[in-house]
């Protein structure tokens, strides 16, 4: 019988898996997971769950029942720890395990701050996992200090969440402003103003030297000269693709495990999806972070394992929420050159237009999810709207969709 194995049982992982019996796989597929958790939404973990407004339940993508029924052997809280790539076997525990395809979803790490500066004391905290926020959730509350390190997504939504719970934050980022890496300066404008309404100090421009604490930290000394006195911090400063696997077996690596068009790497049994694999786009070589990369990538690796020769195609959409606003990304930004500001019908409704000349790349739409769906339309059908229709709150986008 057929036997496929997924190693890494998170979004990726989880999609792949349940798209091969979709598709009618009916051979073996094994699902390996490190983490003691059957296969989770991540996006929570810094929004609605960190706030405590979501039961640990309902973060999981399917109930654990799904994987029994559909014949799939999840076997998790134990990593892969081998991979020979020559003999075609993955070592789980004692087991070493043979497998005709072997597909990694390994997803990514994050990035911590080097022990040299206090990343190892108690109390130094980053945003990955089910167990990185049970372990911090217990300093969200009124009488808290915290730092947050990186002004990126997930540094700010675990701002927002610390503030809405009465916690004194500081966030800093070393760039020269909030977001700088992934989005215009009229995004990170708004959320710089979002945040200090709220009490956020944000502070641009300026680096962590070092955290100071003996055991557990106490303090952080900053690169403008401030010393902070902390209880806690909250490390965002990006992750990196979790290649190891990849690396044993030899296969090829490019800003993750490069693949090709199909998600197949440069050994033809083993194939990559979700945020630990980069892939052909555009003339490019990208890698995305997002839940609907992970599906839509994992999914047509499940078909192209089954034989679909089926070259994947992504349509980028992200989301953010911070305090009540709710930020929904569409396209990618690479290589803009202008924006253009669309007001919103309701207050703090906005969204913000990314062009390079006259070819619309993306849309930022916050609080706005109109201009978010029809900003998403027009870039998947590569239609570009003129400025001055954008910038009327009167013009009627949809008749742009025509
Ligand atoms: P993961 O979901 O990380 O799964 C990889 C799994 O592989 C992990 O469980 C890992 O433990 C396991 N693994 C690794 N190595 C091994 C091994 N050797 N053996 C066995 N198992 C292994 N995206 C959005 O689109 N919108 C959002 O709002 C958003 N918010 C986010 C908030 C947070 C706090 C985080 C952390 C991420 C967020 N993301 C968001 C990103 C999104 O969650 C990821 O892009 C997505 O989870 C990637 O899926 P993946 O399967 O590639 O990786």
């Amino acid at each position: 019988m057929a036997q496929i194995i997924v190693a890494g049982a998170g979004q990726a992982g989880a999609s792949l898996v349940a798209k091969l019996r979709t598709l009618g796989f009916d051979g073996q597929i094994t699902l390996i997971g490190e983490e003691s958790v059957p296969p989770y939404q991540r996006p929570p973990l810094s929004k609605a769950y960190l706030m405590g407004d979501m039961e640990m339940d309902r973060l999981l993508l399917r109930p654990e029942r799904f994987y029994r029924e559909n014949d799939i052997d999840l076997r998790l809280g134990q990593p892969v720890t081998a991979l020979d790539a020559a003999a075609r076997t993955v070592t789980v525990g004692e087991d070493i395990l043979p497998y005709d395809q072997l597909a990694l979803t390994t997803g990514s790490h994050p990035r911590r701050l080097p022990a040299a500066i206090g990343g190892h004391l108690k109390g130094v905290h980053v945003v990955r996992t089910l167990a990185d926020v049970d372990d911090m959730a217990e300093n969200f509350r009124p009488d808290r200090r915290a730092l947050i390190v990186g002004g990126g997504y997930i540094g700010l939504e675990a701002a927002a969440v610390a503030a809405k719970c009465g916690v004194q934050v500081t966030l800093v980022e070393m760039a020269d402003r909030i977001l700088q890496r992934v989005a215009a300066p009229e995004t990170s404008a708004y959320f710089r103003d979002l945040h200090g309404g709220r009490g956020v100090q944000i502070l641009e421009g300026v680096g962590l030297e070092r955290l100071t604490g003996d055991d557990r930290v106490t303090g952080a000394k900053l690169s403008d000269g401030q010393a902070l006195d902390l209880d806690f911090v909250i490390v965002g400063v990006g992750i990196a693709p979790a290649t190891q696997l990849a690396e044993m077996a030899g296969v090829a690596l490019d800003n993750g495990i490069a693949t090709d068009e199909y998600g197949r790497t440069s050994d033809p049994a083993i194939w990559a999806a979700g945020d630990c694999a980069s892939f052909p786009y555009k003339g490019a070589r990208i890698r995305l972070e997002s839940v609907q990369n992970a599906i839509d990538q994992a999914e047509t690796v499940a078909a192209n394992m089954l034989g679909a020769q089926k070259p994947y195609v992504p349509c980028p959409w992200f989301w953010s929420d911070q305090y009540e606003t709710k930020l929904q990304i569409a396209g990618l930004n690479t290589g803009y050159d202008r924006i253009v500001t669309r007001p919103g019908e309701k207050p703090g409704a906005t969204s913000f237009w990314y062009f390079r000349g006259d070819e619309l790349l993306a849309v930022d739409a916050m609080n706005d999810p109109r201009a978010f769906m029809i900003g998403k339309r027009l870039v998947e059908a590569g239609k570009s709207p003129p400025a001055d229709v954008l910038t009327d709150p009167a013009a009627d986008l949809k008749a742009l969709l025509k």
